[in-house]
């Protein structure tokens, strides 16, 4: 029925990227009647027995794969992480009375979620990698490095301050997340963009308030957003905050406030289970520092590629890297394209290459690739 794995090209797409075979071809298997229920997943009703148990078993996997404590809640939303962009300056603002949060400025992503915030309150810069530095005598463009924590300007009476754990676009990951009471703001909970990262890597839940990811990544197919939030976060969102976005209502309802993103959801619970089968996060990890290990040892070592980014912050997930001769780009593409080596392309606002190397591109497929680059810098170089 469908391609199977020595057929089926390997994908580097940044979003909605590459999901696990065995997901899709499970989901194709279910897709007129889902265990025998005689209704496809997207034909039931979100309220009857059935999506209940899938509901329900998204979560209580998705809490056993992160280790996620009782203390907090986990919600399915609508919208991306660019909703929540304003979602969570809606929902948390008003918590203190003051009206304020601090953003961390790494890159394309939370640029934007620090611009969007400024519509619901008083928003500062606590951090930016906007210009260049010399770190470790290394000289790091601007967008390449992250901004280290003991540099953050950081307000006590803020509500919150929020930073993106991995840069899509721009490849830098940072997760050494500090503890907000060793900096001097016990009261200022850490909110964390963990869109292209997440379920990659553990989460240390007693460093965050929020974490919040869209499915698209990392997680499942795009509609459905990932909202990890401690419960005291709770019931304090502005008045100008619609009641479907709500974290308050949203919980209450079990993530049935309205009609949710049902098939989006059972397709990212289908990859927890996947997950789980994996090993779970540890197991997945570790497959995943193999992997970014080859791929950045094997760009180091050529002088035909490079990647910019400070090694201390290079992202697993997602690894930009250039041609030294950016006249070959086209050629680079068409001919990977040609191997079965998809969507490659770096985003446009950085150029050259990226590959996304999320958890469903296995070890072979980041060989693969590998391969492909040492046979064309032999071939150009
Ligand atoms: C893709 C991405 C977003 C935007 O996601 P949408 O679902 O398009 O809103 C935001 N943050 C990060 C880190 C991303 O990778």
């Amino acid at each position: 029925m469908s391609a199977g794995r020595d057929t089926r090209p390997w994908n580097f797409s940044a979003g909605p990227s590459a999901l696990p075979l065995e997901v899709l071809e499970q989901a194709a298997g279910e897709m007129t009647s889902w265990q025998g229920s005689g209704m496809s997943v997207m034909e039931m009703s979100h309220r009857g027995k059935h999506f209940t148990q899938i509901r329900d078993e998204a979560v209580a996997d998705l809490r056993e794969l992160l280790s996620v404590p009782d203390s907090f809640d986990i919600l399915f939303m609508q919208g991306g992480a660019t909703a929540e962009n304003a979602i969570v300056p809606m929902n948390l603002l008003g918590r203190n009375g003051a009206g304020k949060a601090d953003y961390i400025v790494s890159g394309a992503w939370s640029s934007k979620s620090f611009k969007e915030a400024q519509r619901y309150g008083d928003i500062a810069l606590a951090a930016g990698n906007g210009e260049a530095k010399v770190i470790d005598g290394r000289e790091q463009a601007a967008g390449t490095w992250f901004p280290a924590p003991d540099t953050w300007a950081l307000r006590p009476d803020a509500a919150y301050v929020h930073l993106c754990g991995n840069e899509t676009i721009g490849g830098v990951e940072f997760t050494e997340w500090p503890d907000m009471a060793a900096m001097g703001v016990p009261d200022v909970p850490l909110v964390v963009d963990a869109s292209s990262h997440f379920l990659s890597r553990p989460i240390d839940f007693s460093k965050v308030g929020v974490v919040y990811a869209g499915a698209q990544k990392n997680a499942g197919p795009a509609g459905v957003t990932v909202v990890i939030i401690r419960k005291d976060l709770l019931g304090h969102a502005l008045p100008v905050c619609p009641s479907a976005f709500d974290y308050a209502n949203v919980a209450a309802a079990g993530s049935m406030f309205n009609t949710p993103p049902t098939y989006a959801i059972y397709m990212a619970g289908l990859v927890f289970k996947w997950l789980k089968r994996q090993g779970g996060i540890a197991a997945i990890e570790a497959e995943n520092i193999r992997k970014a290990k080859a791929l950045y040892d094997y760009l180091d070592s050529s002088s035909f590629y490079v990647n910019t980014v400070h090694p201390a912050v290079r992202s697993r997930m997602n690894v930009p890297f250039f041609l030294k001769d950016e006249s070959l780009n086209a050629e680079f593409l068409s001919q990977a394209e040609a191997r079965g080596l998809l969507q490659l392309k770096g985003h446009k606002s950085v150029g050259g290459m990226r590959a996304s190397i999320y958890n469903a591109v296995p070890f072979e497929g980041v060989q693969a690739l590998i391969t492909f680059m040492q046979e064309f810098e032999r071939s150009h170089g």
